[in-house]
């Protein structure tokens, strides 16, 4: 298949244009680089520099592309952000992915793979949380996405557009060969900032809230190899066959992680201690999200082959030890 990854430059993005060379499909990403890395790229990968915005760029791409599915991961992803500064959000996380889906149905392009978030379930009230819980997100990152959600839901009743979205739980870990791995600016995720404390080159980690009514009183989440994210990608494109199919698959381990334990599995990989600081809560952060993955498996045949959290650090180790800076800047 002939793909084009928008935000392919970033996190997920760039691990999955790698799993798609490796799956013998031909990957096209359209990047603006405002977060994405240019060194998170392939040699030889067909790149398009432009927003998701520009309707212009966007015509020129699907003219020139004979583009059989969008995978869309471009998107801000910072949820105190998105409380302090929801336009950005909304202009780029629905704005800009208007402007997309608008360009796929001028070029008759009807298949989509849409990054979404267990942000949008909100507090949930029961856990492992499935796909059928109530979408009530607490912020406007986890509004967005919801609103993509609607949106694509519409689009397939009313145009045929076939779409697959996955709520990822924790995005985490590197590639196994430790070529790319997690970059963010600024970094906020648990895992960097762990292993950046424990190589010295970011400060004490702030553990946020050891009051929460868990078994050691920290936030539990459900941390997923971001490899594993992107073979699902691809697994799905079996699902996009019908005119107006639309799948919504959540994507975790369904094995909790406390903080505390996070912590212990960077200091055992690492051979190194984690400086801590305890902080009060984090505003926003729902004390548990773990995901019962159970219909990725059984219509995906998904399973992740990475399910707990030691392995997982393990290549994020790997990956932060080569580049204790990043990409780069
Ligand atoms: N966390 C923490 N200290 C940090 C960053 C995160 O204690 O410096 C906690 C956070 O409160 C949450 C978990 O680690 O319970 C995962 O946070 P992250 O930002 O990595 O992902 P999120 O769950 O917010 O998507």
């Amino acid at each position: 298949m002939k793909v084009l990854v928008a935000g392919g430059a970033g996190y997920i993005g760039s691990h999955c244009v790698r799993q798609l060379l490796h799956a013998g499909h031909e990957p096209v990403v359209i990047d603006n680089f405002v977060y994405g890395h240019r060194a998170a790229l392939p040699a030889g990968v067909r790149l398009y520099e432009a927003g998701l915005g520009d309707a212009a760029a966007l015509d020129r791409l699907f003219a020139a592309e004979r583009i059989e599915v969008v995978m869309h991961f471009a998107a801000y992803c910072y949820v105190g952000e998105s409380v302090t500064n929801p336009l950005k959000y909304y202009l780029n996380n629905v704005g800009a992915t208007l402007t997309l889906l608008d360009a796929m149905r001028r070029h008759g392009v009807t298949k989509f793979v849409f990054s979404s978030t267990c942000a949008t379930y909100g507090v949930p009230e029961k856990m492992p949380m499935t796909e059928n819980l109530p979408q009530a997100p607490i912020n406007p990152y986890g509004q967005t996405k919801l609103d993509v959600e609607n949106l694509l839901k519409a689009l397939a009743t009313a145009d045929g557009l076939s779409f697959a979205s996955f709520r990822y739980f924790n995005a985490a870990g590197a590639a196994e060969d430790g070529s790319i791995g997690e970059d963010h600016d600024p970094e906020t995720h648990l895992i960097p900032l762990a292993i950046g404390a424990a190589q010295g080159v970011r400060p004490t980690l702030q553990v946020f809230g050891t009051d929460y009514p868990t078994p050691d009183g920290t936030c539990l989440r459900d941390y997923v190899h971001v490899d594993d994210l992107s073979r699902a990608h691809i697994a799905v494109f079996s699902k996009l066959t019908a005119p107006g199919a639309q799948h919504f698959y959540n994507l975790g381990t369904g094995t909790p992680t406390s903080v505390l334990e996070v912590i212990r599995a960077v200091e055992k990989i690492t051979d190194r201690k984690v400086p801590v600081k305890y902080a009060p809560r984090r505003e926003g952060d729902p004390p548990a999200l773990y995901a019962n993955a159970d219909k990725a498996r059984k219509e995906l045949g998904w399973k992740p082959k990475f399910m707990t959290i030691g392995p997982i650090v393990e290549t994020a180790w790997r990956w932060h030890q080569a580049h204790p800076r990043g990409f780069g800047r």
